[in-house]
């Protein structure tokens, strides 16, 4: 319906990425981005970078509708190239570098990139593959300070590119509907699929997790005083979105390059770091280095995504200071779904209940509808103990798999997003991811959360790291075993027995049923990990499962 009062000059203001730098730039010129070890300026030089960035694209032919796509470590630049590819109406493509070089053949290929934006430290990789480019890609090569190492083919240095062109560019107008940024995620088996996310979707995703945030009382916040830095790469689901959110905020920044653990923790005491978001195995890792015992890390806030936060590992952040909570998302959901910050009458209760609502997935996020169904598409009952399936919408979830309608209604059946993870609903919303539907633990006709298994196996002070997976069994159908990293202060008498009692704890207060206690226990040295850190469940099953 037209609107009879419209000025015939009013501004229909779209939902585009090139508005979320107005206040920053105006509030907060000189407050700092920094890089790692190489570099910082304010927010005044970071504008003028994007408009030279997209002066840059520009001679480099890319124009509306072109992909740009990027291998870089967490940086500044990347930062740039967050705003000014799509802000020129192109897309971002943000290449998994952790990806098999084969994959990221594949990833390129498919998303169709026009110009591929390259770290040196890659330059093999691409050179490997680009003569199966499918379609000519224009490659730009960043060097660590303006030195070029390689010899790739590329079209020049990304500093020197940048030093040939203006700092201004007048970023146009364009319908907010417009894809933003793609990025693939790699699932259980196949190819890696591709989702997108368009301008709209970005700058509502970005007031979602500041709407989100905000309420927190008295943990869990992320303000405008707060010293910010990833350690969730940027190629994965934009820095889990939050680089946009700092940005708009404008937030002093901090991007540690590649993650070297001892260097992370140095940026954290150098620069005041209080505010990340990390998978659990980087926070693991990062609590085990023996520069974590020296530094004051009690001002430091850390989300917990990407998988579920194992109490054990949760109680040793705390006893740190280390203010560490939950969220919930995925590639496919931008990735903000849910978090848990706790409310004012649970920070007055025992450490141990705290733990038990830092641990929760987390109640939805502003704008977020949540749902756990049965196959039938009906609500389980919000009582804690039933689960099924979360299936979600809000205004940022991908619309499909990039050229791929099949997995994409399969994704969207009946209207909802189907995240694939199953967990139940207390009455006063709190989700609690009880598994992937792949990796729940069928024995019996007893659904096994291999979660809840890896949470109470994490308590043991003797365990550091925990994978819980299913082996079939004629009998039961699978059975649960696990494959345990012990601490390296764990004392000689932790043995496979030791760790079943402990489980067995368990059981008689109720929490998991007998069938839980776990047949076949492996101690390892290390657990396979994900191109995101996050416990290769896939590749377990395929060492342990086949040769046992
Ligand atoms: P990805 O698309 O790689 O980001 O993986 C998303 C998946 O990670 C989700 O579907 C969940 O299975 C898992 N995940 C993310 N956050 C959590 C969480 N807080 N607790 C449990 N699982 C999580």
């Amino acid at each position: 319906m037209t609107d009879p009062f419209k000025s015939a000059s009013a501004y229909d203001y779209p939902l585009l990425i090139k508005h979320l730098l107005h206040t920053p730039l105006a509030n907060y010129p000189d407050r700092e981005i920094v890089y790692s070890n190489q570099g910082r300026y304010g927010y005044r030089m970071f504008g003028e970078r994007i408009a030279r960035l997209a002066n840059v694209l520009k001679e480099l032919g890319v124009g509306p509708g072109d992909t740009v796509a990027v291998m870089d470590w967490d940086s500044n630049r990347y930062l740039e190239c967050f705003f000014a590819v799509p802000m020129i109406g192109a897309v971002l493509h943000t290449v998994n570098v952790r990806l098999a070089p084969e994959q990221i053949l594949y990833t390129i290929n498919h998303a169709e990139d026009d110009v591929l934006l390259v770290h040196s430290d890659f330059s093999t990789i691409v050179d490997s593959i680009a003569d199966r480019f499918e379609r000519p890609v224009k490659l730009v090569e960043i060097a660590d300070r303006g030195q070029s190492s390689s010899n790739l083919d590329s079209a020049g240095e990304f500093e020197r590119l940048m030093d040939g062109v203006g700092a201004v560019y007048d970023f146009p107008d364009f319908d907010e509907h417009t894809r933003a940024t793609t990025f693939y995620t790699t699932g259980t088996t196949g190819e890696p699929k591709g989702v997108y996310y368009s301008h709209r979707q970005l700058v509502l995703h970005t007031l979602g997790v500041v709407a989100g945030m905000a309420p927190a009382v008295d943990q869990g916040w992320f303000r405008r005083d707060d010293v910010y830095m990833p350690i969730t790469p940027m190629f994965h689901v934009h820095g889990w979105g939050v680089p946009y959110v700092a940005t708009l905020m404008g937030v002093k920044q901090v991007y540690p390059g590649r993650y070297v653990p001892h260097k992370l923790l140095e940026l954290i005491d150098r620069e005041k770091v209080t505010f990340s978001h990390c998978v659990p195995t980087i926070l693991h890792m990062l609590l085990n280095e023996p520069l974590a015992k020296e530094i004051d890390l009690s001002k430091w806030r850390v989300i917990i995504g990407g998988a579920a936060l194992p109490r054990g590992l949760a109680a040793a952040a705390l006893d740190r200071g280390i203010d560490v909570f939950s969220a919930y998302g995925m590639s496919e959901t931008c990735p903000f779904i849910c978090s848990a910050q706790l409310e004012a009458e649970v920070m007055a209760r025992d450490r141990d209940e705290q733990l038990d609502y830092r641990c929760k997935t987390g109640r939805a996020a502003p704008l977020v509808q949540m749902r756990i169904v049965d196959g039938s598409m009906n609500d389980v009952p919000h009582d804690g103990k039933t689960t099924g399936e979360v299936v979600v919408r809000t205004p940022w979830l991908t619309q499909g798999y990039l050229k791929d309608p099949e997995k994409s209604d399969e994704l969207w059946r009946g209207g909802y997003l189907h995240t694939g993870d199953i967990g139940n609903m207390d009455g006063d919303g709190y989700l609690k991811i009880t598994d992937r539907v792949k990796d729940v633990i069928k024995s019996g006709g007893e659904w096994i959360s291999s979660l809840m298994l890896e949470d109470i196996v994490s308590s043991h002070q003797a365990v550091g790291e925990v994978a819980a997976i299913g082996f079939p069994d004629e009998k039961w159908g699978e059975r649960p075993m696990l494959i345990i990293v012990l601490t390296e202060d764990a004392g000689k008498g932790v043995d496979a027995e030791s760790i079943r009692q402990h489980v067995s704890g368990f059981v008689e207060s109720g929490a998991v049923s007998k069938w839980a206690i776990p047949e076949r226990i492996v101690f390892v040295d290390s657990i396979a990990k994900t191109s995101v850190g996050k416990i290769d469940k896939k590749l377990l099953r395929q060492r342990f499962v086949r040769t046992n």
